[in-house]
C-alpha cells in the first residue's frame, strides 16, 4: 500500500510518520508506519526532513533508531 504526504497540496510519496505528543510539546518522526493510524500523519523525505515544530515544541528524529535525537529533549 502507498501512502502520500499529508502536507497540502504535497503528493510525493510518504516516507515518514511523524505525530504530536502534547503531553511533553514535542513531535516525533519516526520511519513510515507499516498501518495508518489516526493519530500519526505521513509525510514524505522532503518534508520530514524540514519538519519546523511550534515555539517550545522540541522535535525527536526518531528514524534513524531511538538512540538519535534532533533538537533538545530534556530529562523531566
Ligand atoms: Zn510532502
Amino acid at each position: 500500500m502507498t501512502r502520500s504526504c499529508a502536507r497540502p497540496g504535497c503528493g510525493e510519496q510518504a516516507s515518514a510518520t511523524f505525530g504530536y505528543d502534547y503531553a511533553h510539546s514535542t513531535v516525533f518522526l519516526d520511519i513510515l508506519a507499516e498501518e495508518a493510524h489516526p493519530a500519526v500523519y505521513d509525510i514524505c523525505r522532503r518534508h520530514a526532513d524540514s519538519m519546523s515544530v511550534p515555539r517550545g515544541w522540541h522535535l525527536v528524529d526518531r528514524r534513524r533508531g531511538p538512540a538519535t535525537l534532533a533538537g533538545h529533549l530534556t530529562a523531566p
